[in-house]
């Protein structure tokens, strides 16, 4: 039990550093080009701003929050997301009143949901995520796509589908779900319990129940039931992301789990050999900012697990390769070469490259076999010999050769060696 993670987390291990290191990295430089700037929000929040900014009626706010009563006594939740939090920073600091739009990033936000755990599913997770505020028209609806696809393809995330559609603002959604619940009221004693619940509230989720899709195919769709402004947002992204060169597919089966969402919804798969892996999922909340208490402003973002491109990158065998740990490792014998090791790797930090030295004492030979293992690239030998020639040994130990160059040196012939 005391030396095992909680069900649901992972730990993230230093042999998988580079792998996080380089996703994170991607999520700065792309973001950067754009003209997005990064936001750390807490990661608990007073549960209200969850149940009204995500939704009551979602299962994330239904079934998956850890919520608890801290000491003194205030209901707090761990974030099951990143889009509330950025919405509340945003209303707070009064961002809204900056230059619009407001572009924000988040990289490696921790994410909790109490879910079953299983494949591609923890409790404990990670996003990067992106938000915008204050830009109503579809080219950044396009934008933040393009942003999700190219920062997926940096990762080595190929063979992408991604599938857009309309889910209306409240207006036309309000037609269309009594269009809908006309068409559901016969077939509702079929459906699951949660579907019943959801008829009144919120039926639109009816349509992606795994267990009641396959008797729902006829139903009327939300992408046929659009007003003149959202057929016409809809319409300008699909012109939008053609200009930009992305494939997509108009899938309106599409809803999205959480309740915030107006207008554009979008959902990137990619392939697996053990079946298809929702690797983003996005849309605009442009209601959002308003009802938790900001001026009328509108919104959109995504959000992208860390965990399931780490897995589709093993899925595919397309782990990137950790780095050399050290560009070079002094092995020394001697008090005296210890010393001067010493002075050697400072001065090799010190030019910018990865070096160490022996700190457990082990003999000349077990040095070697260390740096070895660690994969360091190149050896420097100080003995005594060297020490009273003034030289140092420098080993490649990717062919073994080996070339003596002088104390003064040898800094500059790793640096030239790398
Ligand atoms: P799913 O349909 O997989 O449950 P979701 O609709 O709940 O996803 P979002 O809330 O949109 O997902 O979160 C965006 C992304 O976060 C997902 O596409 C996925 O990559 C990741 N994600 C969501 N829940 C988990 C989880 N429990 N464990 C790991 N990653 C997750
Ligand atoms: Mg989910």
């Amino acid at each position: 039990m005391l030396t095992q993670a909680p069900k649901g987390t992972q730990d993230m291990l230093p042999k998988d550093a580079h792998r996080w290191q380089t996703i994170e990295g991607n999520m700065r430089g792309i973001c950067a080009l754009a003209g997005y700037r990064e936001i750390r929000t807490p990661i608990f929040e007073h549960t209200e701003l969850f149940q009204r900014g995500v939704g009551d009626t979602t299962d994330v706010v239904q079934k998956e929050m850890y919520t608890f009563n801290d000491k003194g006594n205030r209901s707090i939740t761990l974030k099951p997301e990143g889009t509330a939090g950025a919405v509340r920073a945003l209303i707070e600091s009064h961002m809204y009143a900056d230059a619009l739009p407001v572009k924000l990033y988040y990289a490696s936000c921790p994410c909790f949901r109490y879910e079953k755990p299983q494949s591609g599913r923890l409790r404990q997770f990670h996003q990067n995520g992106v938000e915008v505020f204050g830009a109503k028209d579809a080219s950044v609806d396009a934008e933040i796509i393009q942003l999700a696809m190219q920062l997926l393809e940096a990762n080595g995330i190929g063979d992408l589908k991604l599938n857009i559609n309309s889910i209306g603002c409240p207006e036309c959604r309000k037609a269309y779900h009594e269009k809908l619940r006309a068409y559901l009221e016969p077939k509702l004693s079929t459906l699951c319990k949660t579907c019943q619940e959801r008829f009144e509230r919120n039926p639109l989720r009816i349509l992606d129940c795994k267990e009641d899709a396959d008797k729902l195919t006829d139903a009327p769709a939300m992408l046929d039931n659009l007003c003149p402004d959202c057929a016409a947002h809809f319409g300008k992204l699909k012109q939008y992301l053609t200009a930009m060169g992305l494939d997509y597919a108009v899938d309106p089966r599409i809803v999205r789990g959480l309740d915030y969402y107006t207008k554009t919804v979008f959902e990137i798969i990619t392939e697996t050999p053990g079946g298809n892996l929702t690797v983003c999922g996005g849309g605009r909340y442009d209601g959002l900012v308003e009802e938790l208490g900001g001026p009328a402003t509108p919104g959109i973002g995504f959000g992208m697990g860390i965990e399931r491109m780490i897995m589709v990158q093993d899925l595919r065998g397309i782990a990137p390769e950790a780095p050399a740990l050290y560009d070079a490792f002094v092995v020394t014998m001697g008090d005296e070469a210890r010393m001067e090791g010493v002075r050697l790797v400072s001065e090799l930090r010190a030019a910018g490259l990865k070096a160490d030295l022996d700190h457990a004492a082990r003999s000349m030979k077990a040095q070697f076999k260390y740096a070895n293992k660690v994969g360091a690239s190149k050896v420097i030998v100080i003995a005594g010999d060297e020490l009273e020639k003034g030289v140092v040994k420098i080993r490649d130990m990717s062919n073994s050769s080996e070339a003596e160059v002088a104390r003064s040196e040898a800094v500059q012939t790793i640096l030239q060696m790398k």
